[in-house]
C-alpha cells in the first residue's frame, strides 16, 4: 500500500525558474512527486490508502533547499586548531550527527560536504541512509587534497598535518592519485582540492589537477576545488572539474572560459557576509571586517559578470564554522546572491534548488517540483519572492518533507548550543607594565590573519583599506 501527501492551496515555486502558480496542489506518492498542477486532486489516490493532507493556503510550496558547501564535521569551530587538532573524532562524529538534523530543520533537504576530518562525512551519510540519524540527502568528500602550499597545511613543518586535520598533504602527482584512490575506496562521493587559501598563487600545477580529475572520473566520482583566484579557476576549468567553489576574483577571459565550460560555480558568500556584517557583535576586529567587505565588493564584480556571461551560480554556504553555524544561515546565501551577483529572487531560488541538485549526484533526482522527481519539499509561511529573507526564519519553514516523509523535530533540543574546544589560548593581548600602571595598552601588534600571509597581496589589487574607528 502506498502512502500519499496532498499539499493544496499554496503558491508553488517549482524551482525551474518558472513563475509561481497560485492555488496549485502537489501530490506525493511514497518518496516521489506524482503530480503538480491546478487541476490535481485526490482522484489518483486509491480508496483506503493513507493520505496526509497539508493546507498551504496563503503559503509557498517549493523544493527543499540544497547547500553545496556544508562541512558536516567542522563542529562550529572558532579557530583552525580546534578544527584540526582538538575535539576527538568520536565526539566530533556525535556532534556531526546532531548538527545535520539542525540543517534539515532549516529547510535544507540536500547537502554536499566538501571535506572535513577523517571519513566522518561518509559515516554520517551512511547513518542517515540507515535511518540512525535524521539528516538531509548528502554527498561527501574526505579530507581536502592539499600541497604544502594549499589550504590545509596551516602549521609549521615541525608539526605537519596530523591525521585529525581537515586536509591531507600530497605533493606529487603520484601521491595525489593514490590519495584519490584511497578516499574513493573509503566511500567518498567527491574529491575536494584545496588550492591556495586566497587565490593569489597556484598551489597545484595544471597537470596535477588534471591527474586528480581523471583519477576521480575513472572511478565514477565527482571532484571540486577551492579556487578563489583567476588562475585557480582556469586550472579547474581546464581539468574539467564538476563544480568550482568561490571564484572571488576572475578576469574576463576566465569568466568566458568558465561560461563556455558549463561548469557551475558555488561562490559561498555567507562566510564573508556574516563576518563583515555581523562580526562586530562577536568581536571581529574592524580591520578584518573591512577586509572581508572589500573582498565581497571585488567578488560582486566577478559574479555579476559571470552571471551575465551565463555561468550557472549555485548555493553553498561554508556552514560549519562558528560564524556559519548549522541550520542558522543556509538560506541567507540566496539573499547574498541577489545582492552580490545581481540575481532576482526567482533566480536565487533556482540556484538553491534545481541548479544545485548536481552536487547530490544522479541517484538523487531532486531540486524541482515536477512529476517524477524525489519528494523533498518545504512549505513556507510567507512569500520568498516578496522578501527572500523569510526563508531564513525557521518558524516560517512550517513543513519539511524529505523523501516523501513529513519531518518532526524536537525544537528545544535543536536550540541547544555546545561548548567549543579552544586552542591553547593564553591571553588575548599583551599585559605590559604600561597597560597596568600607566593607563594605556601601548601598541598592540596585529595578528597575522592567514597562515599564507597573503592577505596584503590580495588587497593590493583592491586599493587602500578604509580604517574605521573603534578598532578592537
Ligand atoms: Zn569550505
Amino acid at each position: 500500500m502506498a502512502s500519499w501527501i496532498l499539499i493544496s492551496g499554496g503558491s508553488v515555486i517549482d524551482g525551474t525558474g518558472a513563475e509561481p502558480v497560485a492555488d496549485c496542489p502537489v501530490l506525493v506518492r511514497d518518496d516521489e512527486i506524482v503530480a503538480v498542477g491546478v487541476d490535481v486532486g485526490d482522484d489518483p489516490i486509491p480508496r483506503g490508502e493513507p493520505v496526509t493532507r497539508i493546507d498551504a493556503t496563503g503559503k509557498t510550496v517549493m523544493p527543499g533547499l540544497i547547500d553545496a558547501h556544508c562541512h558536516t564535521s567542522f563542529g562550529e569551530a572558532r579557530m583552525q586548531e580546534e578544527q584540526d587538532l582538538y575535539t576527538s573524532h568520536e565526539l566530533r562524529t556525535l556532534r556531526s550527527a546532531w548538527n545535520v538534523t539542525k540543517v534539515l530543520r532549516s529547510g535544507v533537504t540536500g547537502t554536499s560536504d566538501p571535506g572535513g576530518s577523517y571519513f566522518i562525512g561518509v559515516g554520517i551519510r551512511e547513518g542517515i541512509a540507515e535511518g540512525l540519524i535524521q539528516g538531509p540527502r548528502m554527498t561527501t568528500a574526505g579530507r581536502f587534497l592539499s600541497t604544502s602550499n594549499g589550504i590545509s597545511d596551516f602549521y609549521p613543518s615541525s608539526v605537519g598535518v596530523p591525521d585529525s586535520s581537515i586536509g591531507k598533504v600530497v605533493n606529487t602527482a603520484d601521491e595525489m592519485v593514490t590519495e584519490v584512490r584511497h578516499q574513493v575506496k573509503n566511500g567518498v562521493d567527491l574529491i575536494k582540492i584545496g588550492d591556495s587559501p586566497l587565490g593569489d598563487y597556484e598551489a597545484f600545477s595544471r597537470d596535477e589537477i588534471k591527474a586528480m580529475s581523471d583519477a576521480a572520473h575513472r572511478l565514477n566520482k565527482r571532484i571540486t576545488m577551492h579556487a578563489r583566484g583567476s588562475n585557480n579557476v582556469d586550472s579547474a576549468v581546464a581539468a574539467e572539474l564538476d563544480w568550482i567553489m568561490h571564484g572571488n576574483t576572475m578576469r574576463d577571459d576566465t569568466i568566458e572560459r568558465l561560461a563556455d565550460s558549463g561548469i557551475p560555480l558555488a561562490p559561498a558568500l555567507l562566510l564573508l557576509g556574516n563576518l563583515s556584517e555581523f562580526g562586530e557583535a562577536v568581536g571581529v576586529p574592524a580591520r578584518k571586517r573591512g577586509i572581508y567587505s572589500r573582498v565581497l565588493d571585488a567578488t560582486a564584480e566577478s559574479l555579476n559578470k559571470a552571471r551575465e556571461a551565463g555561468v550557472t551560480l549555485i548555493t553553498g554556504t561554508d556552514t560549519g564554522f562558528a560564524c556559519t553555524p548549522y541550520g542558522e544561515w543556509h538560506a541567507r546565501e540566496l539573499e547574498l546572491l541577489m545582492r552580490y551577483a545581481g540575481m532576482t529572487a526567482l533566480e536565487a531560488i533556482k540556484a538553491a534548488t534545481h541548479d544545485c541538485a548536481i552536487v547530490l549526484g544522479e541517484e538523487n533526482d531532486v531540486g524541482s517540483l515536477v512529476a517524477g522527481k524525489g519528494a523533498d519539499i518545504i512549505v513556507v509561511d510567507g512569500d520568498p519572492l516578496a522578501d527572500i529573507r523569510v526563508l531564513q526564519q525557521k518558524e516560517r519553514i512550517e513543513t519539511v518533507i524529505l523523501r516523501g516523509q513529513v519531518q518532526t523535530f524536537d525544537e528545544d533540543v535543536l536550540a541547544q548550543r555546545r561548548p567549543y574546544n579552544q586552542a591553547q589560548h593564553i591571553s588575548p593581548a599583551d599585559i605590559t607594565y604600561d597597560l597596568v600602571y600607566n593607563g594605556g595598552p601601548g601598541e598592540q601588534p596585529d595578528v597575522r590573519d592567514f597562515a599564507s600571509g597573503g592577505e596584503r597581496e590580495l588587497l593590493d589589487g583592491l586599493g587602500e583599506l578604509p580604517v574605521t574607528a573603534s578598532s578592537t
